[in-house]
């Protein structure tokens, strides 16, 4: 790789946010550097986390990237047509939310999915409790745009609105991105808006361990090793919420559009009886009331770190709150995208 100067800087950022649940979750989030034309991207599949570990970055040309954008052309979606090979060592491919990145035209870029963010940009009146929140640092200028699926129909949305060089946008049922000139005031910019969005999170009992454990038992259940996941079945609000609908694309992703409630006598067998019946797939989650959940055996890794994003988002959100969940044509979309099924390969292989 050539010298960037500021890559291990942005390396060092991504890493942190990467290792913090409560802002990026698996192969989720991305940051991005632009250098003399070229932008270094987080690659797909790869997590944040590992970014001081392995090559995470992919070179990419930003301005035959832009036209295609501009043009409509369907390249621009997974912008693999645009990496500059010689440059590309490790040969992955560019994350499936490089157009978002290239569209913004600071030099650097963080887009990561904040649990604080979520909880208010999935509310019916996400305008007006994020304005509220974000009143009070006027110094930076912050947009707000709405739901499209991420890729080429979410970087579209945004173009216009970068012209103006926003410093922060709160993306409807999906997350953030904050810009800015150096990874410092990224960095710094990251701390004071996530502080700002910061939302309490509703404290639960502790899960039912032994309860799950009998449920589980010869199930092609398990219990998830991060003891919070359960809190999502604990807390009655946030039951309710999680079970309602899709709140944001990785969820659908990794998780699938409809989970599994376990009512209390009810058996394992019996739930995948009835989904059988109805032709729905068997959850890749069951919630147990008041007692916690149980997760597939099959679950990825990045299966598991979203199952515990849903319970840090569903146990931030104000129960009183309209919510506007993604539409069925949304979930649809998210399930039949091929640079999606590409991401999740790589999280079934472990990388
Ligand atoms: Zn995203």
């Amino acid at each position: 790789m050539p010298q960037v100067t500021a890559l291990p800087a942005l390396k060092e950022l991504s890493a942190r946010l990467g290792k913090d649940i409560t802002r990026t979750q698996g192969a989720g989030g991305n940051t991005s550097i632009k250098v003399d034309g070229t932008m270094w991207v987080k690659a797909s599949g790869t997590w944040l986390a590992q970014a001081e570990e392995r090559e995470i970055f992919v070179p990419v040309a930003v301005e035959p990237l832009l036209a295609a954008l501009e043009a409509n052309d369907i390249r621009a979606d997974k912008a693999t047509y645009f990496v500059v090979e010689k440059l590309n060592e490790s040969k992955l491919r560019p994350s499936i939310e490089t157009s978002v990145h290239a569209v913004m035209p600071q030099t650097v870029v963080a887009h990561f999915h904040c649990v604080n963010t979520i909880a208010h940009a999935v509310r019916s009146d996400s305008d007006v409790v994020v304005a509220e929140r974000m009143k009070h640092l006027p110094h930076l200028r912050w947009g707000m745009i709405p739901y499209r699926r991420p890729g080429m129909p979410l970087a579209r949305e945004i173009a216009p609105v970068a012209k103006e060089r926003p410093d922060v946008l709160i993306l409807r049922n999906h997350g953030i991105i904050i810009a800015g000139k150096t990874v410092d005031e990224v960095s710094e910019r990251i701390e004071t808006v996530t502080r700002a969005l910061a939302i309490e999170p509703r404290i639960t009992s502790a899960p039912d361990i032994e309860h799950l454990s009998r449920i589980a038992a010869g199930s092609e259940y398990r219990l998830p090793e991060d003891q919070a996941t359960h809190a999502v079945a604990l807390d009655k609000d946030a039951n309710r919420i999680a079970r309602m609908g899709s709140l944001y694309p990785d969820h659908v992703i990794f998780l699938g559009t409809e989970l599994g409630l376990l009512e209390e006598g009810q058996a394992v067998d019996g739930l995948l009886e009835a989904a059988q019946r109805a032709g729905r797939p068997h959850p890749k989650m069951i919630l147990v009331p008041g007692r916690g959940v149980v997760v597939s055996k099959e679950l990825s890794p990045g299966g598991l770190a979203m199952a515990r994003c849903l319970a840090e988002v569903a146990l931030r959100i104000e129960p009183r709150a309209g919510i506007d969940y993604l539409d069925a044509s949304q979930e649809y979309e998210l399930t039949h995208w091929e640079a999606e099924q590409y991401r999740q390969k790589l999280d079934r292989a472990g990388s």
